[in-house]
């Protein structure tokens, strides 16, 4: 759909095709809004932020400046744990954490395509845990999903295991505020910058996350342009994970990494 299309089929509730077969039309009151939209969309706000809405993994999801927007790649972390899970973890009941759950994509999308599994959502942002919280009912995944805010592991219980860590954490270099098209400019920054290097949270997560992974668990990251050198690094060094797996995406960028607790 053109973004024309997209604001129209919001703005009228209609599918494309309902554009061009007359069905629907425009009174004073929506031309207005639509106006509205458009005045947005030129002052760079993203469409999904005007349409109230994105697509991510064939779900739909509510989207505001409470939280960064689904991207597409993040998709391929979706997919791959999937993948990991139906491969070793068949059958069992599976515990995972979703880490800066923000609108609730990655816990939300995992939940619906996995049957034995509890997930944990957490966010240090309150606004964005009320908007994944909507987005649980929106897609009737609330049952399987418990939420959680916190500063990364913070108020995690010591107690409690998880098989598997997924995030998508902050991963711009601060730097990069100043030369970020317009559009970063309307989502929340907690939510895409991690210090000079962008690395903060991995280091971090590599830090912490041995206390509340199994033993042979994972610690699944969705990663920015160029950081794997640096994460393995830091990864390494730690001597709790190994590198068992990259995947690139679409552009051939190494986008997704799975980290296996060893010890
Ligand atoms: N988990 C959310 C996503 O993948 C938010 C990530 C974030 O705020 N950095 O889109």
């Amino acid at each position: 759909m053109t973004e024309k299309e997209l604001l129209l089929t919001a703005l009228l509730n209609c599918k494309r095709s309902d554009l061009y077969t007359g069905g629907v039309s425009l009174d004073d009151k929506k031309e207005e809004i639509l106006s509205s939209m458009l005045i947005r969309r030129k002052q760079g706000e993203p469409i999904q932020y005007i349409t109230g809405f994105t697509e991510f993994m064939g779900l739909h999801f509510k989207v505001d400046n409470r939280a960064l927007i689904p991207r597409p790649e993040t998709e391929i972390l979706v997919e791959q744990t999937v993948q990991l899970i139906e491969n070793h973890f068949s059958g069992k009941d599976i515990g995972i954490l979703d880490l800066c759950t923000g609108s609730g994509n990655i816990a939300i999308s995992l939940a619906k395509s996995l049957e034995n599994v509890k997930i944990t959502a957490s966010d240090i942002s309150d606004r964005a845990l009320e908007l994944a919280k909507e987005n649980a009912v929106i897609n009737n995944a609330q049952g399987k999903i418990g939420f959680l805010e916190s500063n990364l592991f913070d108020k995690l219980s010591r107690d409690r295991l998880f098989d598997i860590i997924v995030c998508n954490p902050p991963y711009l270099k601060s730097d990069e505020l100043e030369q970020s098209p317009i559009e970063l400019s309307f989502e929340p920054r907690i939510a895409l910058y991690a210090g000079k290097k962008g690395i903060l949270f991995y280091s971090e997560i590599i830090k912490q996350a041995p206390r509340f992974i199994k033993k042979d668990g994972y610690l699944i990251f969705e990663i920015g342009f160029n950081q794997l050198r640096q994460i393995k690094k830091i990864s390494d060094a730690s001597k709790k994970f190994v590198l068992e797996k990259v995947i690139k995406d679409y552009n051939n960028i190494d986008r997704v990494i799975f980290l296996r607790k060893v010890n």
